[in-house]
């Protein structure tokens, strides 16, 4: 099993250091772990209500410290990682920052539209005021662009809008049917994330149907606990392969210097 979705207290919101997300992967016997902790915001000019990245300042001493983590353990593979939010309109930016860096993979995430960060708790009641049909169909429209973007292997919490339980009584088939379709003819991966069991959505990322229209449409798949502290790393993993399994996948994907490579489950 693969988790490739680790955070560091850099990003002013997790706990506990890198070393101790290792132990705790070994102890649930992971093969694979890759850390992507949030890219400085600040690099793209962006300056949210509350700091959720770290500072541009730090990048390359995360970058180090990770490396520096690889061979550390004889039973678990480390990989460098970044978790990037997407804004649109910083596409030429942050390919230039992305060039200056080496990551193994880079994660792609949409935390905001425009300048609400919907996935924070303290603003959450703002769904209550909005069209959740129009607010879905925003969302989804920033995933697709995500996509078509080219610059993240991986895309992150990929229905995310969820996290808080509001959702539009319509049928989300055909975003499913899109987003999958999206997915496969860009070469991005999805992401099985099971953070959303904790959140009060309480179900993984992506809904299960979303799941099967990527199977079905052959989009690769990887996972991640979107660990924001040490017994996180890991969490609800038999389940989510289970659910991997049952929905026909037989491996997920893993990467190097961004090349990616199947790894059977
Ligand atoms: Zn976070
Ligand atoms: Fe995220
Ligand atoms: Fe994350
Ligand atoms: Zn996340």
């Amino acid at each position: 099993m693969v988790d490739y979705h680790l955070h560091t207290p850099r990003c002013c919101h997790a706990e506990g250091t890198p070393e101790e997300y290792l132990a705790e992967a070994e102890r649930k016997g992971l093969r694979e772990i890759g850390f992507a902790d949030h890219f400085p915001l600040g690099l793209l000019d962006y300056v949210p209500r509350a700091q959720v990245t770290m500072n541009p300042d730090e990048l390359w001493q995360y970058i180090k410290q990770i490396e520096a983590l690889k061979g550390f353990s004889k039973k678990v593979d480390i990989k460098t990682g970044i978790e990037v939010d997407y804004l649109p309109g910083t596409e030429e930016k942050l390919a230039a920052l992305l060039e200056e860096y080496s990551f193994d993979y880079v994660i792609g995430s949409i935390h905001f539209i425009e300048d609400w960060d919907f996935t924070h708790p303290f603003y959450a009641e703002t769904y209550g005021d909005l069209d959740l049909n129009k607010l879905y169909r925003t969302y989804f429209e920033l995933v697709w662009k995500l996509c078509r973007s080219g610059l993240f292997d991986i895309i992150g919490h990929i229905d995310v809008i969820k996290k808080f339980g509001y959702r539009p009584d319509g049928d989300l088939e055909p975003y499913w049917i899109e987003t999958a379709r999206v997915l496969k003819a860009t070469g991005t991966c999805l992401e099985l994330n099971t953070a959303g069991r904790d959140a009060p959505v309480n179900e993984f990322y992506p809904h299960k149907r979303l799941l099967e229209a990527c199977f079905k449409s052959g989009v690769s798949v990887t996972m991640g606990s979107d660990a924001h502290g040490p017994l996180q790393v890991g969490r609800y993993f038999k389940e989510a392969v289970e659910l991997l399994k049952t929905t026909g996948y037989k491996e997920v994907t893993v990467f190097e210097k961004r090349v990616m490579r199947s790894m059977p489950i």
